[in-house]
């Protein structure tokens, strides 16, 4: 198969060799051929001096203007190439879980350039999050019913990202019917998560090695979980043997999904919510001098774009600060950034200068990120999003 042809500027082609796969407009011929071509076609991307380098996925409105999607130049992308692509990442899951609930496809560390899918069981969810995985939408959806043979696909394309894509917000059911929240299973608890209304895809697999870890320091502790959405962390640490947990966020639909949750596990008497602004409930809770054995805040991103920069470490630096001033004598502090923004050192920094505004200091336990579900694209590092810190605070 041979297609049309994208031709780099002199000398734009070192960082697609050396393993990236975007390339930006800017670095692109985009004379009117390439302009007139249809967002998500694939193209065949070509080096200044005219050698073939790559299939990549064109977009001339985003400028994230090509997304490789293979180096092998005679693929064709078809339905069989998006099955065995879906196939190798189901592969992969299948070695890591034994239950069918995680992160299926991390869009480009997944060799498939903006596609996420998490699955709870029968039920799969997707974002398709560039033209090309839009394009692709049928075989996709025909590629994950051959595989898997789900209940229900969800197609939730609500994601702001879409509109840099130039493509319309929606959220649909592809396949099957929806009309209620579905159950997962994740360190041997069962969660609920609403996939049309949640946040997301619903659940946030990402941090389940980090609730799993936070659930052994909450042993025989009372527990504080900052911006807990639907209690993952919450719940962990009641499973985990918490006395109580008290998880504040100011989403009602979340709150209520976590105190389901509880139900569903009998830990409806460990865990009191609040709906309540993080920042509110930091300063309401030192002015009547609360102490927590483990404080758990796992914001949404502060720096959303690099013109964020600096008020999100500021931000970061706070919730530390507020947070630190919580934490009960020989307690434990896990804070996360998923702000692909933020590097790991950066977050790092500003915690620690936030525990000693608040007088605390400690120990760093361990740095995590998020699970294998969730694999980084090795020339990526905005694939390396999020960083969670572990502090045994004295
Ligand atoms: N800890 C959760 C995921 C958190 S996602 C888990 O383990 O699944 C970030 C959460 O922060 C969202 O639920 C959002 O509703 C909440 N949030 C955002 N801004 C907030 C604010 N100012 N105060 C309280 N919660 C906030």
């Amino acid at each position: 198969m041979r297609y049309p042809p994208i031709h780099l500027l002199p000398g734009q082609d070192r960082r697609l060799r050396a393993g990236h796969p975007w390339l930006y407009s800017n670095e692109l011929r985009m004379d009117a051929a390439a302009k007139s071509l249809p967002p998500g076609e694939p193209v065949c991307l070509f080096s200044g001096d005219g050698r073939p380098l790559a299939i990549a996925l064109f977009n001339p409105h985003s400028l994230i203007a090509a997304r490789v999607i293979t180096r092998n130049k005679d693929a064709t992308i078809d339905a069989g190439f998006v099955e065995r692509r879906l196939a190798r990442a189901l592969r992969l899951r299948e070695r890591l879980f034994d239950l069918p609930y995680y992160r299926l496809a991390h869009a480009e560390a997944d060799g498939l350039p903006g596609l996420v899918v998490d699955r709870f069981g029968d039920v799969v969810v997707c974002q398709l999050n560039s033209a090309g995985m839009a394009e692709l939408e049928q075989l996709i959806v025909e590629a994950l019913e051959r595989l898997l043979a789900p209940r229900v696909i969800v197609l939730r394309n609500d994601s702001p990202v879409r509109e840099l894509e130039g493509l319309a917000l929606e959220t649909r059911v592809a396949r099957g019917e929806l009309d209620d929240q579905v159950e997962l299973v994740e360190n041997d608890l069962i969660h609920l998560a609403d996939p049309l209304g949640g946040q997301k895809t619903g659940w946030y697999y990402d941090q389940r090695d980090n609730r799993a870890f936070a659930a052994r320091l909450a042993r025989g502790g009372r527990v504080l979980d900052l911006y807990s959405y639907s209690g993952g962390f919450a719940l962990a640490a009641a499973a985990g043997g918490a006395k109580a947990v008290l998880a504040i966020d100011r989403s009602q639909g979340g709150l209520d999904l976590a105190l389901a949750s509880a139900a569903r596990n009998g830990l409806s008497e460990k865990l009191a919510v609040e709906r309540q602004d993080a920042f509110a409930a930091l300063e309401a809770l030192a002015a009547d001098k609360q102490r927590f054995d483990l404080v758990i805040a796992d914001p949404p991103a502060f720096a959303k774009s690099k013109r964020d920069l600096k008020p999100g470490l500021r931000g970061y630096r706070k919730l530390a600060r507020s947070c630190g001033v919580l934490v009960a004598e020989a307690g434990f502090l896990v804070i996360a950034c998923c702000s692909h923004n933020v590097p790991a050192e950066a977050f790092a920094d500003e915690v620690q200068r936030g525990l000693r505004d608040a007088g605390r200091g400690g120990r760093l336990l361990r740095q995590a990120g998020a699970g294998p579900d969730h694999p980084g694209h090795p020339a990526l590092p905005e694939s390396g999003y999020l960083k969670c810190l572990f502090y045994a605070i004295d």
